[in-house]
């Protein structure tokens, strides 16, 4: 199958693009500082079958946490940096890639230009041997090219993606990936497909966010993959599914059959009508789940609102507060997880907050209320 003539990017003892089989990862949903259940996450993972296990660390205990993990596993691992990007100097020496958002540079230090906090990263991945990857996201848009772009997500994050791509070159910094996700599988394919236009010597990390729960998120990602891939784009790929933690080696079983499908010319069509009716969304659940009664949560949702089959409604069901208030924006109702209380939303607009035991009535009262006022497709 045509590929892309993307750079050859080495992690750890993988190489990503320049060629190489197209790596497949997945990331730890546990909590970070639980030690012993991260060691069992990434073996678990890496037992799938995974060339690369992503970590989440927002805090220097998160760093100690990582330390211990990596001197327990011979995993190639990544870690996702989130909004804390200064942490970059004490993650760096542990781990094989880190992940920054470019979105997210705008929130610590804002006397600092973006100029020098992504000079400051390639540093420290430079000093340390690692990669980079640059993971644009949906709902966490630079403000900055959302302004640019007036709204516009899927222009916002290839332009992002490009800029940091030419900050990174000018540096001199070559050793890095792209991503580019959404939940939406047609705006993943849109904007993959619109940056390899422009850099078609990047390599691309491809992932469908918050896909959801099997079948579904996994149609959503097969079809987005088939669509790239087939296409020569991609050099390293994330199923995003929301399964409960002992399961998450489904993420990379998942992710080479639908490889080794495409591989073997074995497509699955697009039928019309794929995204009509009820979409749930939610996320797959990382380290920063604050209550694990998250994941039976999303498949309550899911379950209580076959009702609406029927209807043009998408619903979010987020595990956090670092990305469940943005990336519940665009849904027409949103639910991002507390310790105690999920917080409920109408687009943009909040609710409030209910306990996990009141929050599916209050959610079918939304439900049927825009039901109402939409009527019946
Ligand atoms: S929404 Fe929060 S819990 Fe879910 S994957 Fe994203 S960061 Fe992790």
């Amino acid at each position: 199958m045509r590929r892309n003539p993307t750079r050859a990017v080495q992690v750890g003892a993988i190489q990503i693009g320049g060629g190489a089989p197209i790596a497949v990862q997945s990331m730890a949903a546990t909590r970070t500082q639980d030690i012993e259940a991260t060691v069992r996450q990434v073996e678990l993972i890496q037992a799938a079958g995974a060339d690369l296990v992503r970590i989440a660390v927002d805090s220097s205990k998160d760093v100690e946490a990582l330390a211990e993990v990596r001197a327990r596993t011979n995993a190639t691992l990544s870690v996702d940096l989130q909004e804390n990007y200064r942490l970059a100097r004490e993650v760096a020496p542990h781990v094989d890639k880190m992940r920054y958002n470019p979105g997210h540079l705008h929130h610590h230090e804002k006397d600092k230009s973006i100029d020098q906090k992504v000079g400051f990263l390639a540093d420290m991945a430079e000093l340390h041997d690692c990669a980079l990857r640059v993971g644009v996201n949906c709902g966490s848009v630079d403000p900055r090219m959302m302004e640019r772009y007036d709204g516009d997500h899927e222009q916002a994050i290839v332009a992002s993606a490009i800029e940091h791509c030419d900050l990174l070159d000018g540096m001199g910094f070559q050793r890095y990936v792209v991503s580019l996700k959404d939940s939406d599988w047609k705006k993943v394919v849109a904007a993959n497909r619109a940056f390899a236009k422009q850099r078609p010597d990047v390599p691309l990390h491809l992932g469908v966010t918050e896909a959801g729960m099997p079948p579904d998120g996994i149609i959503k990602t097969r079809v987005a993959f088939e669509q790239l891939i087939a296409d020569g784009i991609g050099d390293t790929v994330r199923v995003s599914l929301t399964l409960p933690f002992e399961d998450k080696g489904k993420e990379v079983t998942v992710g080479r059959a639908i490889l080794s499908d495409i591989a073997g010319g074995r497509f699955r069509s697009v039928p019309p009508g794929l995204d009509e009716g009820l979409n749930i969304i939610s996320c797959p659940s990382c380290s920063r789940v604050e209550n694990e009664r998250f994941i039976d949560l999303a498949q309550d949702v899911k379950a209580m609102t076959t009702y609406a089959q029927e209807h043009d409604i998408t619903i979010a069901v987020m595990g956090c507060r670092v990305n469940g208030p943005g990336e519940t924006d665009d849904a027409d109702l949103g639910l991002w997880c507390g310790p105690t209380a999920v917080n409920l939303k109408r687009g943009p607009e909040a609710l409030g907050h209910y306990s996990y035991d009141e929050i599916l009535d209050r959610l079918k009262v939304e439900v049927d209320a825009l039901i109402a006022a939409r009527g019946a497709r």
